[in-house]
């Protein structure tokens, strides 16, 4: 059979309208990557896999929440969709808006948005608009804009980005044959680790009636200039690499902090130099390259490994890479040294490549 995408494969288990008309781009079947190289730089001793989320359609996983939330809003006769958004969820929205037939419009904080997730937007023929302003502030406006005009709201406060991103869950627990012991992802504005613990609680669920022993502890990691979460306010001027977790005020806040809890898992922050430092290692040591933000989950496995909070002997873990790397290449391109030059001889290659 072959693969008809998110809502063919698990619609049975998501709460969607039955209006909805299906919208795909056949997201979702992501690889769980097994990352031995990396599992024993960490000190081994534990599995450790890759959800990569960087292989959907658009290049990260919003594009399982907006084929649901794209295909509901077609189905009631929208022809407009919104979101405000750091990036992927822009260029999510614009491809699965333009499948759809539908306009969309997009609002960036101004200049804070990486290149490949900005052109993307544009090219899926979305209206983007900056603000000058923060995630925090876009995300306000296109609330307001939308409890006023007939407009679709897509950001993940809307229902159906929830459901849709449950099945990220969904598949883990397929491939493993049940749920991971750690699961760590990163943290911006709250909807992806909400929708992890609604999904892994619902198929385990079906699976067994002792529930609790059968869910993973979850790992949230923000980054540490924009960690409401672990700080427990809002933070009025987030900053971080990470653009797609710089989010001072998380619309899925509470439930961030609740499924951590509920899971007997936490929320940590880690600095921007360990998410970059680990960006470099997944690349190095798995060749999985994946966006700054991407890498924060990885990066509090690591500090917590390290520090012996975190006790991983005999688990199994799985880390969520949310993005692609090539979404912001400019993160690696600005500090690189130009790659030599060379005249075009068999002697002057031999040479350099010898040399030591
Ligand atoms: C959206 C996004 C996040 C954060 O997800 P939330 O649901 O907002 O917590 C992390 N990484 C990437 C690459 C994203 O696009």
């Amino acid at each position: 059979m072959t693969y008809q995408g998110l809502i063919h494969t698990y619609g049975h288990l998501l709460d969607l309208p039955i209006h909805s008309r299906t919208v795909s781009l056949l997201e979702g079947r992501t690889p769980l990557i097994k990352a031995d190289n990396l599992s024993r730089q960490l000190g081994g001793g534990f599995e450790l896999f890759i959800k990569y989320e960087g292989l959907n359609p658009t290049g990260s996983f919003k594009d399982r929440g907006m084929t649901a939330a794209v295909s509901e809003a077609l189905g009631r006769g929208v022809t407009t969709v919104i979101c405000a958004s750091t990036g992927n969820t822009a260029a999510s929205a614009a491809a699965y808006a333009a499948r759809a037939g539908m306009k969309s419009i997009v609002l960036i904080p101004q200049g804070k948005v990486a290149a490949g997730k900005l052109a993307g937007a544009i090219a899926y023929g979305a209206q983007v608009i900056q603000i000058d302003g923060s995630f925090d502030d876009a995300l306000t406006m296109v609330v307001e804009i939308t409890n006023k005009h007939p407009i679709c709201l897509v950001n993940s406060i809307n229902p159906y980005r929830i459901e849709g991103q449950k099945t990220a869950a969904f598949e883990i627990v397929d491939e493993l044959g049940s749920a991971p012991d750690w699961l760590c992802l990163p943290v911006g504005n709250a909807g992806n680790i909400t929708s992890y613990w609604a999904g892994f609680k619902q198929y385990c669920g079906l699976k067994s009636a002792v529930l609790s022993s059968l869910l993973p502890k979850l790992l949230g990691v923000q980054a540490a200039g924009a960690a409401p979460l672990v700080l427990g306010h809002a933070v009025e001027n987030p900053e971080t690499v990470a653009t797609a977790i710089r989010i001072g005020k998380p619309a899925r806040g509470e439930q961030a902090l609740q499924a951590a809890e509920e899971s007997n898992g936490r929320i940590i922050a880690v600095t921007d130099d360990q998410i970059l430092d680990m960006q470099k290692l997944l690349a190095r040591l798995e060749g999985i390259w994946v966006e700054p933000a991407s890498a924060a989950g990885l990066a509090g496995l690591a500090q917590e490994v390290a520090s012996g909070k975190l006790k991983v002997e005999g688990k199994r873990v799985v880390a969520v890479c949310t993005g692609h790397g090539l979404k912001d290449p400019e993160i690696i391109t600005k500090d690189m040294q130009k790659p030599i030059v060379v005249p075009p001889r068999l002697d002057a290659l031999e040479e350099i490549i010898l040399r030591n």
